[in-house]
């Protein structure tokens, strides 16, 4: 019986703080703040006034004109903390037989150079928006995932159809952008909401504070319940 959990990135598997197209367009040599481009652009995707493709593109013209290179992109997720106890939590899941993904609004070359080599490993996929980059090695081109926002209960439901169980998959977010996983039924933990209905138990049904990503083991290892199952 395959056992899943997905997690998301920024906020999830990184400690608080700004997140990585934020500190994409500071890097690009933008402000992030009211009235910003950064802001602006993203409201308007927000409010449905362009797809995310749109808003991949619009943002890469910007990053661009910044001189956006990949060297910066790399040092970005080399200097974005991850969250204590990472490797400890894979580590144990992966030994109880869970099957881990992330899937991300961010960027996967930040995500790779963020969470480094001795974590990434224990994942079987990772989607994440995917940055192209010229000959000089300016962004050039980004292609978009297709699992953020409704995509993350899109992978869900693929995951479901594939013949995952749904009460073997647990999904575990932070933010406004993993919401629509509620709507999936799959079990779904909170970590350190930001920015999130976290006390709408339709949307998350545990939610954990703390500095280390251990505190979800126990919500997601339930010793009695596979034994129980055994018999
Ligand atoms: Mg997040």
């Amino acid at each position: 019986m395959e056992k899943v959990v997905i997690f998301d990135f920024d906020g999830t598997l990184t400690q608080k703080g700004e997140n990585a197209w934020q500190k994409l367009w500071q890097w690009a040599g933008y402000k992030i703040g009211e009235g910003s481009e950064y802001r602006n652009l993203f409201n308007r995707y927000i409010n449905g006034e362009f797809s995310y493709k749109e808003w991949n593109d619009r943002t890469c013209e910007y990053l661009r004109a910044g001189n956006l290179t990949s060297v910066k992109v790399v040092t970005i997720g080399a200097l974005t903390p991850m969250i204590l106890g990472l490797n400890q939590t894979l580590k144990t899941l992966a030994e109880n037989g869970y099957k881990l993904y992330i899937v991300s609004g961010s960027i996967k070359q930040i995500i790779r150079t963020c969470i480094k080599d001795d974590n990434y490993k224990y994942f079987s996929a990772v989607y994440a928006n995917d940055f192209h980059y010229d000959k000089d090695g300016i962004i050039q081109s980004i292609t978009p995932t297709p699992f953020d926002f409704d995509g993350k209960k899109r992978f869900v439901e693929l995951m479901i159809q594939s013949g995952v169980n749904p009460q073997n998959i647990t999904f575990v977010g932070n933010s406004y952008n993993d919401e629509k996983v509620g709507e999936t039924g799959v079990r779904t933990i909170c970590i350190n909401p930001e920015l999130t209905r976290h006390e709408d138990r339709t949307i998350w049904k545990d939610v954990v504070y703390g500095d280390s990503l251990t505190k979800i083991l126990p919500l997601i290892i339930d010793k009695k319940h596979e034994v129980q199952l055994e018999y």
